[in-house]
């Protein structure tokens, strides 16, 4: 990687076309808005400096100590670390893995990335899938080392064709994120909060050399912070996660992403240090595919309870559309056919009419979550399918007849109505009683962002070829998954190109 036309084949023949004004054009936004090293004076200095404690920030700093580094500090601009990843399922994908190894599941890098492109529809890049399913594993292992606990079981979820998703324990990114952060303190790293990336600053030539960061920064007061610049002696890497809850910039992408749009996300994901990537001269990838979460649910705010128990059950129940009494998608498929499908699901004056998901209690029970959904009222345990049908309004005799149906596709192991893979709903029958659960998709994940290559060098869109000093990892960069991210393959994203810029770091 790294050369010119290795990012945009064409770029000669684009810019003799547009001529010499059109070709200014687009050279002119790169580092334009961003402090000259001249008029700067430092407060401080160390080696490497990352912005953002989710799993790519925390993931590259570890990685930096291990190769060497011995001065790397984090900011972030909240006060407590992890961002996103905190927040996050614990989901986490790992071809030819160990667990895949004892369950006797075939598998390897390029499957994974095969069902990735799949989702991505045509339009993600191969080269950094392929990239990060090759060294999922050993990010699995730095979470191991640092004391991530996982469920001795994988699972099958949308869109993979095996079963390869490993799970913490505590079904929760948290699972993660605290054991990493306590591997960065004891490794030396450096962690600020309540520090606010401002912008960058680079030298005569267009080298990043470092940040300015507003200290004391309070999120949601009006407490800005007092700047101080940083100054970065081998490098600086942006990791500072999505724009999910920024309404302004998604909507400017996706109009119909309204403030009546719920996220998922916590309120820190508001993008305005990709925005000064951007200024920087970083190139936009896909900045209007948005993602929404089809395992939502209208019932509870933000990712809930809900999603993680749909999560797991999806693979071994039915999602029905209230109005038929009928299946209306492959429950298992990736997240834009299933939120596309449900979205569909409306009355007649066109208002949203969330389907159920209905799985055997039996079934439900075996994961951690159904207790919570009941206890908060977000789900509901039934004892027949007519007390059920009553309670959502849904025909009972074409219920009764899809649930007899896709009991059948259970025997036979084959799904006529939607091809969903049943793996993982063998011998697991739709029967009484029941636990059903509302879905709805809400705002998840940015596919969008900054270019980066496989060595998570930011590439610069003047000469379309990497900004010196300046990195991105995790959900801040754009084009790796395309349309829509296949679940599960942030974490191994995030991870690998955090510890892959770390990498670059220590050999630039
Ligand atoms: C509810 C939920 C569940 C999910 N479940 C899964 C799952 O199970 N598996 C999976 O693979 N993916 C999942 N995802 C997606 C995944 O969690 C995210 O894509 C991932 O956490 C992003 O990590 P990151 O390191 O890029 O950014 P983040 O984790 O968002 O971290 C970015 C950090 O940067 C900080 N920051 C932002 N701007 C600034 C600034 N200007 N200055 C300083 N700091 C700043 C933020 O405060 C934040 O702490 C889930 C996402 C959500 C929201």
């Amino acid at each position: 990687m790294g050369k010119t036309n290795e990012y945009q084949p064409d770029r000669r023949k684009f810019l003799a076309g547009m001529g010499m004004v059109g070709a200014a054009t687009i050279a002119a936004p790169a580092l334009k808005a961003v402090a000259a090293e001249s008029s700067t004076v430092w407060a401080e200095e160390h080696e490497i400096v990352i912005i953002g404690s989710g799993f790519a920030g925390l993931a590259a700093a570890i990685e930096a100590r291990n190769l060497g580094a011995k001065d790397v500090v984090v900011y972030d601009k909240m006060p407590y670390f992890g961002g996103n990843s905190t927040y996050n399922g614990g989901l986490f994908a790992v071809p030819a893995s160990p667990l895949q190894k004892k369950e006797g599941v075939q598998d390897s890098p390029e499957t994974m990335t095969a069902d990735q492109l799949k989702a991505g529809r045509g339009v993600a890049d191969k080269d950094l899938l392929l990239h990060v399913a090759k060294h999922a594993e050993e990010a699995l292992r730095m979470t191991l080392d640092a004391g991530s606990e996982y469920f001795p079981y994988l699972q099958q979820l949308g869109g993979h064709s095996v079963p390869r998703t490993y799970q913490t324990t505590s079904a929760s990114g948290a699972g993660i994120v605290q054991p990493l952060v306590q591997q960065c303190k004891k490794l030396g790293v450096q962690m600020v909060t309540r520090a606010k990336f401002d912008h960058l600053i680079h030298d005569e030539e267009g080298r990043v050399i470092g940040v300015q960061i507003l200290k004391g920064h309070y999120f949601g007061r009006d407490t800005e912070g007092s700047p101080v610049n940083i100054k970065a002696k081998r490098g600086v890497l942006i990791a500072t996660g999505g724009f999910a809850r920024n309404v302004g910039l998604r909507q400017a992408q996706d109009p119909t992403l309204t403030a009546e749009v719920p996220s998922t996300n916590p309120p820190s994901a508001t993008g305005e240090a990709l925005l000064e990537l951007f200024k920087a001269g970083a190139i936009p990838v896909h900045m209007a595919y948005i993602q929404t979460g089809p395992w939502a649910s209208p019932d509870e705010d933000g990712f809930g309870y809900v999603s993680n128990y749909s999560i797991y059950n999806f693979a071994h129940s039915i999602s029905v559309f209230t109005r038929t009494g009928k299946r209306f998608m492959n429950e298992i498929a990736d997240r834009k056919t299933r939120s596309d499908a449900q979205l569909a699901c409306r009355d007649d004056a066109g208002n949203p009419l969330p389907p159920i998901t209905i799985t055997s209690y039996k079934h439900a029970k075996e994961h951690p979550t159904m207790k919570k959904v009941l206890k908060y009222g977000v789900g509901w345990k039934f004892d027949t399918v007519e007390e059920l049908a009553a309670h959502f309004k849904v025909p009972i005799e074409p219920l009764k007849a899809q649930i007899e149906e896709y009991n059948g596709y259970v025997k036979s192991g084959v799904d006529e109505q939607f091809g969903k893979p049943m793996e993982k709903a063998k011998g697991k029958y739709i029967e009484a009683p029941f636990v059903v659960i509302r879905n709805w998709p809400k705002v998840h994940y940015c596919q969008g962002g900054a270019k980066v290559d496989v060595l998570a060098r930011v590439i610069g869109s003047d000469n379309w070829k990497p900004i010196p000093g300046l990195y991105a990892a995790g959900e801040v960069t754009g084009g790796m998954h395309g349309v829509s991210r296949l679940g599960r393959c942030s974490i191994p994203d995030c991870m690998v190109m955090g510890m892959t810029a770390a990498r670059s770091m220590m050999k630039a």
